[in-house]
């Protein structure tokens, strides 16, 4: 017989108050954390580190965006004996991308623990680079379902070492039809064994699981403060994490606006966040728990005075501020919970007068948002992000309500004189003078701004910190992401042709000398290009084998370290030979890019397998390959209206 879980379902205010050093974590992890610039416990991470830490057991229920996956992988690095090489971790996670997202978090926060390994083991990589690997030793095995089963058949996983098992996103698994494999898995590990289980949801079939397999459970479910705030008026869009400035400043330039306060999660976001507003005209300054109080204090002045109208910070350093003249709220990065959310947009809506708050959710963090609107009652309304075009009509608009407020005010004559002394001086027509005058005001993109693109942009996640670029696609559900166990039962498919969405990225064609001949298939391709390039499935194009040679379609403006390196990468046995065919949709780049982007090369145990592949090539960063060109336009200065 089960005992109760014991409930801990209470956002007490000491947690918030609390640090990641009263939590017993070592001091090696606390170094990552504070590099990280993360300055407190996520509620969950608050109640779920003790717990773990402990021995317990725990049911966790958390949606993406609450900081569970250091929930757990904190703990689980504090308890990990270094000089043992076989699992003592086993992390099952529903998608190929989360497995990869988890390990690469777990890789940044063991930072400072030497010779620590993680390893992602997913459906899709080639088996036997993973069998070497696993050969080679893990401390911290982060999985799909499927091909850790594989491996368990095989005999090259072994769990009897397994100190802690964790089951994230489980009712992820269920959706995706992957819960009998967990089942099986679970059936494998030691009794001994801590089970931790993360679930958004709480379906019955795994409440089944968690009573079978998860013994007297603390269940961790972080209560809703449910105040709802009528000062202030709510709304949200969703926006990429790379897109967030340009929503920004579109948000600002578009409302009216006194003082600002903008939310991030980081010490070091708040800093970015505040410099590139400024870069942009804006009066914005940071605080976060590094600043001295006297200097926060200093900063809060400011705000309060009118001399700095955006303020750009954590939640622990903008605790308490109470400045009336703020009118708006930034959500910039989503908050943990509810609670956080009812206290943040609360610094807005004071002293009975009317304020707005705007929350950014990411695609992938639409469940927080959910919880959100359902804690507090009330439906936020989306924003709609006003078009290039829309913006210059209004700047239009506005111009010529001020002209005509200061012509009612009647312009001193000397201004008069002026003009008239400047056409005869340059034989010009007013109206020149007047043209040349205002292009000096509004630079051309401002007030003739290019068609902005229609097509989709993709639901991308590309500037997630410390854990790089591929948090986001860990939570993209598409077929391509799951386990090659899944519903597709591994169908080898082109990536491009099953997301419907060719037209998103345009593709060059490059010939690569391995086809059917050689008995490559698209997989390998897919395999080694993602391997060595370090492209991501998405951005690999249609895949044409031939008889000796096969056609992709890769992103343009491949740079050239990452050319020079696909002439020798193997295709079963065959090097690649990469080489451009000519035919390309869309952009055309005439030689690869000259400046090289280079990744830091992932440790080995963070990397899949490849069985072509040398350990010595660099790895390069996806995004500065997945060619968005978008990101690298540099916005338009301009004069806000929060100015002056
Ligand atoms: P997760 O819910 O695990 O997907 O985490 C969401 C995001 O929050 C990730 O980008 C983390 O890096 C970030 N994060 C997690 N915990 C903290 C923290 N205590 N302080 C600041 N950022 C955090």
């Amino acid at each position: 017989m089960q005992k109760e879980p014991e409930q801990t379902t209470q956002a007490e205010p000491e947690i918030e108050q609390m640090s990641f050093s009263d939590l017993g974590l070592p001091d090696a992890v606390l170094r990552s954390l504070k590099q990280l610039g993360y300055e407190t416990p996520s509620p969950i991470q608050a109640k779920a580190i003790p717990t773990v830490l402990d021995g317990k057991n725990i049911i966790g229920q958390a949606q993406t965006g609450t900081g569970k996956t250091a929930a757990f992988a904190l703990p689980i690095l504090a308890n990990i004996d270094l000089k043992q090489t076989s699992p003592q971790a086993l992390v099952l996670a529903p998608t190929r991308e989360l497995a990869i997202q988890v390990a690469e978090a777990f890789q940044v926060y063991a930072r400072y623990m030497k010779n620590f390994h993680v390893l992602p083991i997913y459906g899709g990589a080639d088996m036997r680079g993973q069998l070497r690997s696993l050969s080679r030793g893990a401390h911290v095995v982060v999985g799909t379902p499927g091909r850790l089963l594989d491996h368990l058949r095989r005999k090259s996983l072994k769990l009897d070492q397994l100190k802690t098992v964790v089951l994230d996103e489980a009712d992820e698994m269920l959706r995706m039809g992957f819960i009998d494999d967990v089942d099986t898995i679970l059936a494998e590990t030691p009794d001994t064994r801590q089970t931790a289980l993360f679930s958004a949801t709480m379906p019955d079939r795994i409440r089944q699981i968690a009573k079978r397999h998860v013994s007297d459970p603390v269940l961790i479910k972080i209560a809703a403060k449910t105040t709802t705030v009528d000062t202030i008026d709510q709304s949200f869009v969703i926006v990429n994490q790379g897109d967030k400035l340009d929503a920004l400043t579109r948000y600002l330039e578009t409302q009216e606006t006194e003082g600002i306060i903008i939310f991030v999660r980081t010490r070091e976001a708040t800093v970015t966040v505040a410099e590139k507003l400024s870069a942009r005209g804006y009066s914005a300054g940071a605080i976060n728990g590094d600043i001295s109080q006297p200097m926060r204090e200093k900063t809060i002045a400011r705000l309060k005075k009118g001399s700095l109208d955006l303020l750009v910070a954590t939640d622990v350093a903008a605790r308490g501020i109470d400045v009336e003249r703020v009118s708006h709220v930034i959500n910039y990065d989503i908050p943990y919970d509810s609670e956080a959310y009812v206290h943040r947009i609360g610094r807005t809506g004071r002293a009975g007068r009317l304020g707005k708050a705007l929350l950014f959710v990411q695609p992938r963090e639409r469940r927080l948002l959910g919880i959100i609107e359902k804690d507090t009652k009330q439906k936020l309304k989306a924003w709609e992000k006003p078009t290039a075009q829309q913006l210059a009509d209004q700047r239009k608009t506005k111009l010529a309500e001020d002209l005509a407020a200061r012509i009612d005010n009647t312009v001193p004559d000397i201004y008069h004189k002026m003009v008239i002394d400047l056409c005869a001086a340059l034989e010009q027509p007013a109206e020149q003078i007047a043209a040349a005058l205002l292009s000096d005001k509004f630079p051309l993109e401002q007030i003739a701004p290019p068609p902005e693109s229609k097509k989709p942009r993709r639901e991308r996640d590309d500037s997630r910190g410390e854990r790089g670029n591929s948090r986001e696609r860990g939570n993209r559900r598409d077929s391509n992401d799951r386990d090659s166990r899944g519903r597709d039962g591994g169908r080898e498919r082109s990536p491009r042709r099953d997301r419907g969405d060719k037209n998103a990225i345009p593709f060059e064609q490059y010939r690569i000398e391995a086809g059917r001949d050689h008995g490559a298939q698209a997989k390998d391709i897919v395999g080694a290009l993602a391997n060595e390039a370090g492209l991501d499935r998405e951005h690999i194009g249609r895949i044409e084998l031939n008889g000796d040679h096969s056609i992709v379609g890769l992103p343009p403006g491949m740079p050239k370290d990452i050319y020079q390196l696909l002439q020798k990468v193997r295709v079963k046995g065959q090097p690649m030979q990469l080489s451009r065919t000519g035919n390309a949709e869309g952009n055309r780049d005439a030689e690869p890019r000259k400046k090289p982007s280079t990744r830091k090369p992932r440790s080995d145990s963070s990397r899949s397998g490849n069985d072509e592949r040398s350990d010595k090539k660099p790895r390069h960063k996806k995004s500065d390959f997945d060619g968005d060109k978008r990101k690298a336009k540099k916005p338009a200065k301009r004069k806000p209206e929060t100015e002056g």
